[in-house]
């Protein structure tokens, strides 16, 4: 799913973990469900919006883009207390989507990219959803599929405000 939909995961992770552990165990287990929070919500990603492709020239996924992207910013400069949640919340993105990215283009220009199998993570993730969550509809291009995250982020953020 999108960076403010995993931001606010790993904020309420640490809040609650540090409400419940005591040190160490609360960074511990902060750091290892912020991790694998990543693949339960990532093999939902069928029931929202999230062309695997971009789609330069729709205003549409151009608009939703700057939405997620700013929010998720504005949520991280909001709550960066919380960063080692966030951090680790997002680091399967981080891992995939930013440093393989970059190994790839820099260290492995002669391989041609594929970005459907260039990466670990998610492969697994897409395992996890054609094991579990295949009866999930497929709504990757419906745009009302924002609905979906919208909800979901809502709960997130109402998580945060019952636990403060
Ligand atoms: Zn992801």
């Amino acid at each position: 799913m999108n960076l403010e939909t995993h931001v606010l995961t790993g904020i309420i992770i640490q809040i609650y973990c540090f409400m419940i552990f005591i040190f160490p165990f609360n960074i511990i287990f902060t750091i290892l469900f912020a991790f694998l929070s990543h693949f339960i919500i990532d093999a939902f990603v069928l029931i929202t919006y999230h062309p695997p492709d971009p789609q330069k020239g729709d205003t549409f996924w151009l608009s939703w883009q700057i939405i997620t992207y700013g929010s998720g910013g504005i949520l991280i400069l909001l709550f960066y207390p919380f960063v080692l949640g966030i951090l680790f919340a997002n680091l399967v993105d981080l891992i995939d989507w930013v440093i393989l990215r970059i190994l790839y283009t820099r260290m492995i220009k002669k391989v041609k990219i594929d970005w459907k199998y260039n990466h670990i993570f998610h492969s697994i993730i897409a395992k996890i959803r054609k094991k579990t969550l295949f009866w999930l509809p497929n709504w990757y291009y419906e745009k009302k599929a924002v609905i979906s995250e919208i909800i979901i982020d809502i709960a997130l953020f109402f998580g945060i405000l019952c636990a403060k």
